[in-house]
């Protein structure tokens, strides 16, 4: 082991960071020049300027302000919730879970699904993202997928009150669920930034399985971890 090896590498990043151009993200706009304005409004630079000349001219003073979306990974979690009600039993596992008691239900006996045994009807279902602090532990709690993180974070507001989220905005809202903890969405190539995703089945993990899907995790993934281990034996 040769010692300092670890400080230098510290070290090397520190002066990379230092002497490297600066990595600034203006948010929620930014100015453009001619050039930049043409290229966010898809047009040519002459044709800004025959066009849209108040817009050329705003940008040539330095006046043209276009919005800025920042990058943000699909695992974002923002201060939002998606939840599919189709989904939901009312079990309130995440309501259980929520270390600041946030998230209030209250059910009535006798849901719609009958012939799978009685559930529970949802009369409310509220989330207080005001108080909320995004550790999503009542995301990995909900045994049914049925809750998400959001990936929107735009929802200042005036009033605390306006920060609640009520079962009717939940189901009316736009849903773009966060692929935190919802490994299944990756696998379906979802972005939460392009994509809606309306439909429950696919928010979830609990469907049933395609034949494909049983064949390549019970045979072919075991067929070659066994084939691995056969090899792994034959070396040793
Ligand atoms: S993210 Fe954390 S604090 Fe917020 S509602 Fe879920 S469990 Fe509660
Ligand atoms: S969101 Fe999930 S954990 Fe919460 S009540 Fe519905 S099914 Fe249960």
């Amino acid at each position: 082991m040769v010692y300092g090896v670890g400080l230098a590498r510290g070290m090397g990043v520190t002066l990379k960071t230092l002497i490297g151009p600066a990595f600034t993200v203006q948010y929620p706009d930014r100015r453009v020049g001619l050039i930049g304005a043409a290229r966010a409004y898809g047009i040519s630079t002459p044709g800004l300027i025959f066009k849209r000349p108040i817009k050329a001219m705003r940008a040539v003073l330095g006046l043209e302000r276009i919005d800025v979306r920042p990058a943000q990974a699909a695992r974002f979690r923002g201060n939002e919730f998606t939840w599919y009600e189709d989904r939901c039993t009312g079990c309130a596992s995440c309501a259980k879970y929520c270390p600041l008691g946030i998230i209030k239900i209250v059910t009535l006996p006798g849901g719609t699904n009958v012939q799978e045994g009685e559930s529970y009807a949802l009369d409310t279902f509220e989330i207080d993202t005001g108080r909320c602090m995004f550790c999503a532990l009542c995301v990995e709690a909900c045994p049914y997928d049925a809750l998400h993180m959001g990936s929107n974070f735009e929802r200042a507001n005036y009033q605390r009150m306006g920060l609640v989220l009520s079962k009717r905005d939940l189901v009316n809202q736009p849903k773009h669920p966060s692929t935190w903890y919802r490994p299944q969405m990756e696998l379906l190539d979802y972005s939460p930034f392009a994509d809606e995703l309306d439909d429950f089945k696919q928010a979830g993990r609990h469907e049933t399985p395609s034949v494909e899907r049983l064949t390549r995790r019970w045979v072919e993934d075991r067929r070659t971890s066994e084939v691995n281990e056969a090899d792994e034996a034959v070396e040793d």
